[in-house]
């Protein structure tokens, strides 16, 4: 049967929508930006012209306005067959994707004070396509449900146990879209079965996070109850010592202050001074900006000393996966990372990495590498219409 799956992303104050047919061709993908803002904006992909929104639109004017474009360019050859939504934070409550009905969206609510500038807008997202396409099976599809399999070692903190008994207080991991498909693109790749398969999946895009992959199961991440632990990222500090937070309260901050610069003003952003952006810092760097070449070793040594700490949970390896916009386009990034691996039996091929393993099926690693090292484009994208398509069926 033809089907039409539509994807739907909602970030703080974006909404990306994607269309794929049943056989996992992307027909069509569209962008709205600065939603909430009078200068919003929105496009659809490889179409320069413009794509009216009302001023300061929200997210389901959003949706509307580009659902109806993709019909009138003629983008979208019909009524979507299932929905799929990309939700951050499913708190305990969801370790898998989800038909939605009325249960699932209270309890998506209830995990909201867990990720307060998401999964609103999740929701936001949600209940505009119910309402534009009310009988259609809607699937949502969450970040952090991949890392439920962590054992209590990996995910609670050396906390009193009654925070996290009675408010929730342990490590969930997100990115885990993209760290499923990477342990299962990284098997097909090697030619072995997923749940036979052990990984260090490496995503740093503007947010950052490191997964051991064993036997195909998340076992150990990096991120925790929110996105802000772990690696250094574009804006975000990721791991500090707790006590900044009250250090810097006693030098006048106010907690919110403190927040905010820890996610918002920090990671390559705050060592730099510049940006957040790696491939500015790179220019820079070369430049001569110390600072931009500074937050760059800052960043690899990081990330080198995580892969170390990754190795802990697993008992053998079949290999390091980069993505994300900085693993898959950053040679200098991968080639300072694994300069730090050397003792752990990571060696790189120069010349396949200067190419970013495009002519080496994505491998990057020499032939002295106790371990293969792979890049491969993440698609979460692509995670998200499987699991809507494949739940529909079954609905
Ligand atoms: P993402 O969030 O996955 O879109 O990744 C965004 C990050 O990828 C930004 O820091 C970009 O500067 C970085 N990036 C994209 N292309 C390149 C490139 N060619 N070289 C270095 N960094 C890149």
């Amino acid at each position: 049967m033809k089907q039409i799956i539509l994807v739907v992303n909602c970030g703080s104050s974006s909404l990306k929508l994607a269309l794929f047919d049943e056989n996992e061709n992307k027909l069509a993908s569209a962008l709205a930006e600065r939603l909430n803002r009078n200068d919003a904006f929105a496009k659809i992909d490889d179409d320069n012209r413009t794509v009216v929104l009302p001023n300061g639109a929200n997210h389901k004017q959003a949706l509307q306005a580009l659902v109806s474009t993709l019909r009138e360019r003629h983008l979208m050859p019909g009524t979507p067959t299932s929905i799929g939504h990309r939700v951050v934070h499913g708190g305990e409550t969801f370790r898998e994707a989800i038909l939605i009905d009325n249960d699932v969206v209270k309890a998506i609510e209830d995990c909201a004070s867990l990720a307060p500038l998401h999964n609103p807008v999740a929701l936001a997202g949600i209940e505009a396509t119910l309402e534009q396409f009310p009988d259609i099976p809607q699937i949502a599809v969450f970040d952090t449900a991949y890392h439920q399999t962590l054992a209590p070692r990996a995910y609670l903190y050396a906390l009193p146990e009654s925070y996290y008994r009675d408010w929730s207080v342990r490590r969930y991991g997100f990115h885990g879209i993209s760290h499923f498909f990477m342990a299962n693109e990284a098997a097909r790749r090697l030619d072995k079965s997923p749940a036979t398969t052990s990984i260090i999946s490496a995503h740093l895009g503007n947010g950052c996070s490191i997964t051991a992959i064993k036997d195909g199961l998340s076992v150990d991440t990096s991120m925790g109850l929110t996105p802000l632990e772990g690696l250094v990222m574009g804006t975000r500090s990721g791991d500090i010592d707790p006590s900044i937070f009250s250090y810097l309260c006693s030098r006048g901050m106010s907690l919110s202050e403190v927040d905010r610069a820890l996610n918002h003003e920090s990671g390559l952003l705050g060592i730099s001074g510049q940006t957040n952006d790696m491939r500015s810092l790179c220019e820079l760097a070369d430049q001569g900006h110390e600072p931009s070449a500074l937050a760059i070793e800052i960043f690899c040594f990081r990330l080198a000393k995580y892969v170390g700490a990754m190795m802990a949970s697993l008992s053998c390896l079949d290999a390091l996966v980069f993505t994300g916009g900085i693993g898959e386009n950053s040679s200098r990034v991968r080639e300072k990372t694994l300069s730090h691996l050397a003792l752990l039996g990571f060696n790189m091929d120069a010349d396949m990495n200067a190419h970013h393993g495009r002519y080496s099926d994505g491998r990057i690693d020499d032939a002295a590498s106790r371990f293969p090292v792979l890049i491969i484009p993440t698609n979460e994208e692509l995670v998200i219409a499987r699991e809507a398509a494949r739940l529909a069926a079954i609905s």
